[in-house]
């Protein structure tokens, strides 16, 4: 089990109890804004929790969409602005491929990762790779390469969505 190598991350399993990994990353953000002095006003806690609906990529109007009935009068700048916080607090990632988001599973750590985004369900899996990561990163230091972001994006078709077409195959 390579899981075992990180133990943040918890493997993202088609049974599990979501609302478990909402009231984690909601009270991990809480306990972190707090810690850092920095204000997680209601319009970012509510983004935050609208994330984390599920694991899947969000696209920011499709955040937009969901606030609405919440909050009539929120606009596009509100989203970004609580977007770019989050980002900044290390709560979610941005997918730069799908220009969409994802709340963070190991929220709270700073960390560089492997993104899996499954094109079928959308789902987006974080991957520590933590000896991946050391190997890049000394190939970025003999290049005097400066990096603006090191999460590394790989698209393709998810455990849980290869074992769901295997099945439908064979029936
Ligand atoms: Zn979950
Ligand atoms: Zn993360
Ligand atoms: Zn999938």
């Amino acid at each position: 089990m390579n899981t075992l190598r990180d133990p943040l991350l918890m493997p993202l399993t088609a049974e599990h109890n979501h609302q478990q990994c909402v009231s984690r990353a909601l009270n991990t953000a809480e306990q972190l804004c707090l810690n850092r002095g920095v204000q997680l006003t209601a319009i970012r806690l509510q983004v935050l929790s609208l994330i984390w609906a599920d694991h899947k990529a969000v696209k920011a109007y499709e955040l937009l969409d969901r606030i609405k009935p919440l909050q009539s009068a929120a606009k596009p700048a509100t989203i970004y602005r609580a977007l770019d916080f989050l980002i900044e607090q290390g709560l979610i990632h941005r997918i730069e491929s799908l220009n969409a988001f994802v709340g963070c599973r190991c929220s709270g750590q700073p960390h560089e990762l492997l993104l899996l985004i499954c094109k079928q369900c959308e789902e987006v899996e974080e991957r520590a790779a933590l000896e991946v990561m050391h190997t890049i990163a000394n190939e970025l230091t003999a290049a005097h390469f400066i990096v603006h972001s090191k999460a590394i994006e790989i698209q393709g078709i998810c455990g849980k969505c290869a074992l769901q077409s295997l099945s439908e195959s064979s029936t």
